[in-house]
């Protein structure tokens, strides 16, 4: 038996850069919403160091400093930002229920999720230790910081052979670590890939440790047919092996692909359950940027505001 503890009108879960626009937009629109911040407040950005790529910061500025930004922008609209992790959800019937931090149940009229993704790590020795000094999840937020300098990338599935791509274009040589004799990319991007001069490919090949003091130099790899090791001097490793959204809480309840990201439907936020809408990585396995998430919220809050006067709930 589920006790109901409290009611709102609109419940956002997620504190990245969607969860933090959806708010600030619902707030304007007078939805009063409620933002549960999750595991790591400020999400995936708290991780990463300098940000140059989301538009109004002309010198950069840091991940967790902007999303500091974006819960005082939240706060200021008067969004009630509590900490707390949704962990269960029943969305049989309207009001929406959601449990927070398994100990108590509370109702929404609406529901954006703004959960996010994870990126997947390889979790070997000096990983975590030299990320954000070297070790990253996304050429495209980091590559920069690169320019001209030997980096090594990890992963041969779409998004690796994007990001080495992308990385070759600005750094001097890129060594691509790939575990198999084939990669699991598109044929396109594979052709791509292999038609790039400053991009070598080390087959059959583990990173066994990701080396340096303050900042990456070098990574250690070991091919996993012969068991011999390399080291390859770098600047920076970036690790591609593919990212996790964050949705398990709502399998069996939310339409999601085989990777289990939520299906929103075409051009908004709605998913297949009325009044619960997604928005952010959580339901983005392509662009997965900052800046994208931030509309993608804006446009979560905006469907919410249509559902609830189209219901008479607000
Ligand atoms: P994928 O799951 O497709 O690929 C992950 C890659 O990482 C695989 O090559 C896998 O190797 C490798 N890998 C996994 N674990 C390890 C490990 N421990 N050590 C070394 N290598 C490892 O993830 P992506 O993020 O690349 O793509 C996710 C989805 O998004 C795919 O469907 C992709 O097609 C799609 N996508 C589409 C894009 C586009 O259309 N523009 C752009 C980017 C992604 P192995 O092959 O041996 O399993």
């Amino acid at each position: 038996m589920q006790e109901i503890k409290e009611k709102f009108t609109c419940l956002i879960i997620g504190s990245g850069p969607a969860g933090y626009t959806a708010a600030i937009y619902a707030s304007r629109a007078n939805l009063k919403p409620t933002l549960y911040q999750g595991i790591q407040p400020g999400g995936q950005l708290t991780i990463t160091t300098d940000v140059e790529n989301y538009p109004g910061y002309p010198d950069g500025i840091q991940g967790p400093e902007m999303m500091i930004h974006f819960e005082k922008q939240a706060l200021r609209m008067g969004t009630d930002i509590r900490y707390g992790l949704a962990t269960n959800v029943d969305f049989t019937k309207h009001p929406l229920r959601v449990e927070i931090d398994e100990e108590k149940w509370v109702e929404a009229d609406s529901v954006i999720i703004a959960t996010g993704a994870s990126a997947k790590w390889l979790g070997i020795k000096g990983e975590q230790r030299l990320n954000g000094h070297g070790v990253s999840a996304c050429a495209v937020c980091d590559g920069f910081f690169f320019k001209n300098m030997e980096v090594a990338i990890v992963g041969a599935g779409d998004t690796a052979a994007e990001e080495a791509l992308y990385l070759s274009k600005i750094c001097s040589k890129v060594h691509m670590i790939v575990r198999r004799d084939e990669m699991r990319a598109s044929k396109i991007m594979q052709q791509r890939v292999l038609d790039t001069k400053n991009i070598q490919i080390y087959w059959n090949s583990e990173t066994e440790e990701v080396c340096g003091e303050h900042k990456v130099e070098q990574v250690i790899i070991k091919n996993n047919k012969t068991n011999e090791l390399s080291t390859i001097p770098v600047s920076a490793f970036f690790v591609a092996i593919g990212h996790t959204p964050n949705s398990s809480i709502f399998k069996g309840w939310l339409d999601m692909d085989e990777s289990g990201y939520i299906k929103t439907q075409p051009g908004c936020t709605k998913t297949n359950v009325e009044g619960v809408f997604a928005a952010g990585d959580v339901q983005d396995m392509i662009y997965r940027q900052a800046v994208t998430a931030a509309g993608s919220g804006c446009m979560a809050a905006l469907d919410a505001e249509r559902f609830l006067s189209e219901k008479g709930l607000f």
